[in-house]
């Protein structure tokens, strides 16, 4: 992260969005099953956008995030607002371009190299081929991990200009104290465990990686995101499930994603084959179907910046 080396400008655009801040998001078991942390929608709040200089080959993107919370906490992103004055109904016959962001947690743990080494495939390859030949902008949340064992794939996704690769921590273990029974990331430990990733990352040669950071298993606290606050990520949640973790069938997972959409959300999926073998196809299903219905499918980046007012 570049922290120490972000820009401040009187010109930086302004940020209107809508700041979701659970105070303990529903947790997700391998990283997605129920809840979306969407618990208590704060009043909508004008952050001042954060970026970070393009002219630092070996830091993230410049892209907008948002400002720190309340009480020196992470910001959290979990859906954007649709400023389209004419097209807030939900049925979406108002109009205009519909923003959705589908979002990939390529979720490799610590100590799972030896289930890699057996034959267990954490990445999906398939699915990176569907989203390139549907040109479907995505943003990939992968551990740190993952881009150790698949360097070749965190480089091709990561100088792919569809996608931008985000954080997902290096360990994919658990960032509050009861998540699914994963380990516990050590409170004096977050922060490095989350800058390994983006180290895993360079060492890969991915070079389109942004400073966004997603709780593995969904779960966080006020200490986690007043421990990560310091490193400038903003926390990007979700407010759509997709169901895709361990599902076998995509129908479930095509139906829950078109039923629960709305413009500006942020749909969680899954880069894991193995513990998301439907995913590929659901994705072929539903992205004609929410571009039939006028969404814009778009990176987590794209759809902050469309918070700018
Ligand atoms: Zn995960």
């Amino acid at each position: 992260m570049a922290t120490s080396t972000r820009t401040r400008s009187a010109t930086r655009p302004r940020l209107l969005a809508t700041l979701l801040i659970a105070s303990l998001a529903p947790a997700l078991a391998a990283c997605a099953g129920s809840g979306a942390g969407d618990a208590g929608r704060a009043a909508p709040a004008r952050s001042p956008a954060r970026a970070t200089p393009s002219a630092a080959r070996a830091g993230p993107m410049a892209v907008p995030t948002l400002a720190a919370a309340s009480g020196g906490r992470a910001p959290v992103f979990t859906r954007g607002t649709w400023p389209a004055k004419d097209g807030n109904r939900a049925d979406g016959t108002g109009g205009g371009t519909k923003p959705v962001a589908l979002t990939f947690d390529g979720d490799m743990a610590v100590g799972q190299g030896p289930r890699a080494a057996r034959g267990e495939r954490f990445d999906n390859p398939a699915l990176i081929a569907t989203l390139r030949r549907l040109k479907v902008p995505a943003t990939m949340f992968l551990t740190g991990r993952w881009a150790e064992q698949y360097p070749d794939q965190a480089r091709s996704i990561g100088r792919d200009p569809l996608f931008e690769v985000a954080n997902h921590s290096y360990s994919h273990h658990a960032f509050a104290d009861s998540c699914y029974g994963m380990p516990h990331v050590p409170q004096d430990a977050m922060r490095g465990d989350a800058e390994r990733a983006f180290d895993a990352f360079r060492r890969a040669g991915a070079r389109r990686w942004v400073p966004y950071f997603r709780f593995p298993g969904g779960c966080y606290d006020d200490r986690a995101l007043r421990t990560l606050a310091p490193s400038g990520m903003t926390v990007v949640q979700w407010d759509v499930v997709s169901g895709d973790a361990f599902a076998d069938d995509a129908d479930p997972v095509v139906r829950q994603v078109l039923a629960q959409v709305r413009p500006g959300s942020v749909v969680v999926l899954h880069c894991t084959r193995s513990a998301a073998p439907a995913t590929e196809e659901a994705v072929r299903r539903v992205v004609p179907a929410l571009r039939d219905r006028g969404y814009r499918l778009m990176k987590v980046s794209q759809l902050l910046a469309g918070q700018v007012r």
